[in-house]
């Protein structure tokens, strides 16, 4: 049998509370994406993090035949957000759907 104690404070460390909201909110973004394209939306936005200052293209093995132009497409920034942040918006994302 295995024993110890989970640190939550400062730790990547979420609770199973939160990975349910989680795994909500990637199945609406999935959904939502899913409709955007049956659409007619395939608009290139890679992904550009404040925090790091990288993009999701510096990877990426589909950057040789996806077309993707910093001189002529635009990222879709996300902010430099604490996991507490995000948690908290998703909570109220939630209580507000309710
Ligand atoms: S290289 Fe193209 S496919 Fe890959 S993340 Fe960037 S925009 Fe998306």
């Amino acid at each position: 049998m295995l024993t110890g104690t989970i640190k939550k404070s400062g730790t990547s460390v979420i609770t199973k509370e939160e990975f349910t909201i989680l795994q909500r909110t990637a199945n609406r973004i999935i959904k939502e994406i899913s409709k955007e394209i049956m659409q007619g939306s395939i608009e290139i936005k890679p992904i550009y993090d404040f925090k790091t200052k990288r993009t999701s293209c510096k990877n990426c093995t589909y950057s040789g035949i996806c077309g993707f132009n910093n001189r002529l497409n635009s990222y879709a920034y996300i902010g430099n957000r604490t996991k507490d942040i995000i948690m908290e918006e998703l909570k109220e994302e939630k209580s507000n759907d309710i």
